[in-house]
This record gives C-alpha cells, sequence and structure tokens, in this order.
C-alpha cells in the first residue's frame, strides 16, 4: 500500500496507473494544487484501489493561494485531503505567513465539515504544524509524511494521535531511521512519496513503498513477517478511514 503519492506527476503517468493497479492494494494519490486535482481527476480515474484526494502543496502556496476556495468546496466531497501543510525550509518560508493562512483555513473547514483526513507535508515545521492541529480540534485525522523533524516534536505528534506514512526514501538517512524507531507501530503506514522521493537518483515506484518494511524489520527488531502484517493492518484500518466517511466522521479528535 502506498499511501502517498505524486503518481500523476511520473512521467509515464497513465502506465505507472496501471501497473500500480496491478500490483498494489491501495494507492493514495496526493495532488499539489486544487487545478491539478481536477485535472488528475479526468485523466486517472479514481478506484477501489486509487484514492485521489484534493490538495494545495506548501511550496507552491504563492503561485496557487488564488485556488483555496476551490479547494475548500472539493474538500467537502472527499473523504480525504492532501498535499498540505508548511514548508519552513529556507527555499520557501518567505511565504511562511500565506501558507499558514492556507493550512488554518483547511483545517477549519475540515472541523466545520465534520472532520477529514489529511495528509501533511511539514518539513521544517513540525512545531507550527502541531500548533495548528492542536487549536482545531475536530479536524479529524492527522498523517504527517516523510516526518524529519526532531524526537520531540515527534513524541508530540504521537500522543495527539497522528499517524506517519514513512517511505524507502526516508530510510536512507540516519535521522529517518532514528525517528522510525520511535514512532508508534499501530500508525505507521508506507508510503513511495514518488516521484519526488529518490533513491540512487530513481524515483521510489508505488509499488516500492512496501519495501519500507526490510528497514523497519531491522530498525524495530521484528521479523519481516510481523511487520508486513503490522503495515497492511494499520494500512486497512487508514483505507477505511479514507473510504467509509461514517467511521471517520466518527473518528474526531
Ligand atoms: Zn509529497
Amino acid at each position: 500500500m502506498d499511501f502517498h503519492c505524486h503518481l500523476d506527476l511520473y512521467p509515464d503517468a497513465r502506465k505507472v496507473y496501471v501497473e500500480a493497479s496491478d500490483r498494489v492494494e491501495f494507492v493514495w494519490l496526493v495532488t499539489t494544487s486544487p487545478r491539478a486535482f481536477a485535472a488528475t481527476s479526468k485523466v486517472l480515474l479514481a478506484s477501489e484501489k486509487i484514492f485521489i484526494s484534493p490538495g494545495l502543496h506548501p511550496e507552491v502556496a504563492d503561485k496557487k493561494c488564488g485556488e483555496l476556495e476551490m479547494l475548500l468546496s472539493q474538500m467537502e466531497l472527499y473523504s480525504g485531503v492532501g498535499e498540505v501543510g508548511l514548508d519552513g525550509s529556507s527555499r520557501y518560508k518567505q511565504h511562511f505567513e500565506l501558507q499558514k493562512n492556507i493550512f488554518q483555513s483547511v483545517l477549519q473547514h475540515s472541523v466545520n465539515i465534520g472532520g477529514r483526513v489529511l495528509s501533511i507535508h511539514s518539513r521544517s515545521a513540525a512545531k507550527e504544524v502541531l500548533g495548528l492541529l492542536e487549536s482545531h480540534p475536530g479536524y479529524g485525522t492527522a498523517v504527517l509524511h516523510w516526518f524529519t523533524d526532531s524526537p520531540s516534536q515527534l513524541s508530540r505528534a504521537k500522543e495527539m494521535g497522528c499517524w506517519f506514512s514513512v517511505g524507502p526514501a526516508m530510510l536512507t538517512s540516519a535521522n529517518g531511521r532514528k525517528l522510525a524507531g520511535q514512532m508508534p507501530r499501530d500508525r505507521v503506514v508506507s508510503e513511495s512519496d514518488g516521484p519526488f522521493a529518490r533513491i540512487r537518483g530513481v524515483p521510489v515506484m508505488p509499488w516500492e513503498a512496501a519495501n519500507v518494511a526490510v528497514e523497519l524489520a531491522e530498525i524495530w527488531g521484528l521479523q519481516l513477517e510481523e511487520v508486513l502484517q503490522l503495515l497492511r493492518v494499520n494500512g486497512l484500518r487508514l483505507t477505511r478511514l479514507l473510504t467509509d466517511s461514517g467511521e471517520m466522521l466518527g473518528n474526531g479528535h
């Protein structure tokens, strides 16, 4: 299962879509802007296996902020939202206030419409992301994707009930491995983050998200079979939150 994939952005997206439908049990296709979501949904159809969600990536906050209203109306029809969040790295922090306004609107709207499952980007901004989540009780379920912050922010996120999507590229770094070691094992799912995430220069494919189990087995000191089972059980629970709105609405926190 792949809980964070920019499937529409691979050079041959249709081919990847067909192969992923064949080889992967579930793909959460996150989009970077409301218009991209609308376009992608026409070309790559959502199916039982491929869940496509509207989003507004913080890296393009300045270019796409005019599409915020569109995102808020799209959110009413979908149980999942992503990619959303904040990016405080040097390249994007000049628009940090704008990013915060957008993310706050998304969270407030999630509260208003009964909670959503959010795939969240938090590069160099975990503290602010968690602060905003805390100030919007009832937003739904947060899935922190490729979490790279400090152990203290990680334990804060853990206490808040956040989920974590972890990919093979994240576990190539020492910090990524250390953080994965401290994640709540019942709230970790696999992701590819392809085609942005690369290993040795090659984009990670949706069906390679599952490879994360090998690394996690080593980090967690478990048998590979146990980790595969854990990721599957977690994945099925999260899939249910994404596809069964009744259960999702009952999960507000
Ligand atoms: Zn992403």
